[in-house]
């Protein structure tokens, strides 16, 4: 059950000192909870910091937003009053951020995903919630502080790029409606946009070169799917963040439904990335191999070689699209 942004401010309020952390690997949305939050609570009086759960920096691709600071987990000493996980339903998400919950006087957790499992005191959550941004604003909104420009630019990237810029199909009127507000606050929309989408490094349009050129397809043209390696990363100086928007461009082709980007991300395993255009839910896909997600994007890490977990993903996602399709669903 979740709990209303009152109730959730309520949790707040019994706390002083706040720890923060989203998902391992951040985005947009992750990170822009993150920080909206910590704004929030610190403008509420409170000692608030986010957590990293990784030991890897922050990506670079977000560096433009105000006050970008963090603290590793792995550094991290202090007992915090309450720890607030963002944008994750699973307590293995966390990275060295999981230690936390063991450690808080209390936990809740702000998100948007439909697999919550469970593992703090509080919850807030809503699955029809394009970002966790669109639930922090809701929160923001229900304190009685003023929003300020930098919490509208938080959530307003938070949202735009779990959606897509306004285009997957998470994308519904509350995420036109939260930005018009932000807009009215002050944000940029084609700068946001600018900043994310077109602040691309050469390398970064090499990396995507590289996995255009080893696209494949099953399922008769309905599945997309093309791998990274660490090395190709290497090669070109760049992080894993550089990867983000990939999977995006195997869905955009014509006549694929589903697009799988594999990603060997060494001692971790084997990453999939999963996007599907329409009705196939590719969270629930994605849960069935340890994974999550949503029904539109979804991930899961297998430690197996790279050739077996692509054939092992790429088969059961081509047989379930066919079995619907005789299915006529
Ligand atoms: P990605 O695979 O990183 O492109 O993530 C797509 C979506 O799936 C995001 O909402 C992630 O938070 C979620 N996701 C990715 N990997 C996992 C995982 N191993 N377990 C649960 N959710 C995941
Ligand atoms: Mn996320
Ligand atoms: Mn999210």
């Amino acid at each position: 059950m979740s709990l209303s942004p009152e109730e959730a401010l309520k949790v707040m309020e019994g706390a002083q000192s706040i720890a923060i952390a989203g998902h391992v690997n951040p985005d947009g949305d992750a990170i822009g909870s993150a920080l909206a939050l910590r704004s929030l609570l610190r403008a509420l009086g409170k000692d608030a910091v986010v957590l990293l759960g990784q030991d890897s920096a922050a990506p670079e691709l977000y560096r433009f937003l105000p006050e970008y600071e963090f603290v590793r987990a792995s550094e991290y000493s202090g007992v915090p009053d309450l720890f607030i996980v963002v944008d994750a339903s699973t307590a293995k998400r966390l990275g060295t951020s999981e230690r936390i919950l063991g450690v808080a006087r209390d936990t809740l957790v702000i998100d948007h995903h439909s697999n919550y499992e469970g593992f703090a005191n509080h919850y807030i959550g809503d699955a029809t919630a394009p970002a966790a941004a669109t639930v922090i604003w809701r929160i923001i909104k229900a304190s009685g502080i003023k929003p300020t420009l930098a919490m509208a630019t938080y959530c307003y990237v938070g949202i735009m790029t779990d959606t897509g810029r306004f285009a997957f199909r998470n994308t519904n009127a509350s995420a036109f409606a939260d930005a018009t507000e932000m807009i009215g606050i002050g944000v940029d929309p084609a700068r946001m946009s600018e900043l994310v989408y077109e602040n691309r490094t050469l390398s970064a349009l090499r990396l995507e070169a590289l996995m255009i050129d080893r696209i494949q397809f099953s399922g008769g043209g309905s599945v997309a799917y093309s791998f990274i390696l660490e090395d190709d990363l290497r090669a070109l100086g760049l992080e894993r963040d550089a990867t983000e928007q990939l999977p995006a461009t195997l869905r955009a082709i014509k006549g694929v439904e589903v697009a799988a980007l594999f990603r060997d991300e060494g001692t971790k395993g084997i990453h999939a990335s999963l996007r599907s255009r329409n009705t196939f839910n590719v969270g629930a896909f994605a849960s069935r191999f340890g994974g999550g997600g949503h029904a539109g994007a979804a991930g899961l890490t297998l430690k197996q070689p790279l050739d077996e977990v692509i054939s092992l993903v790429v088969s059961g996602l081509a047989s379930e699209l066919s079995a619907r399709l005789s299915a006529g669903t």
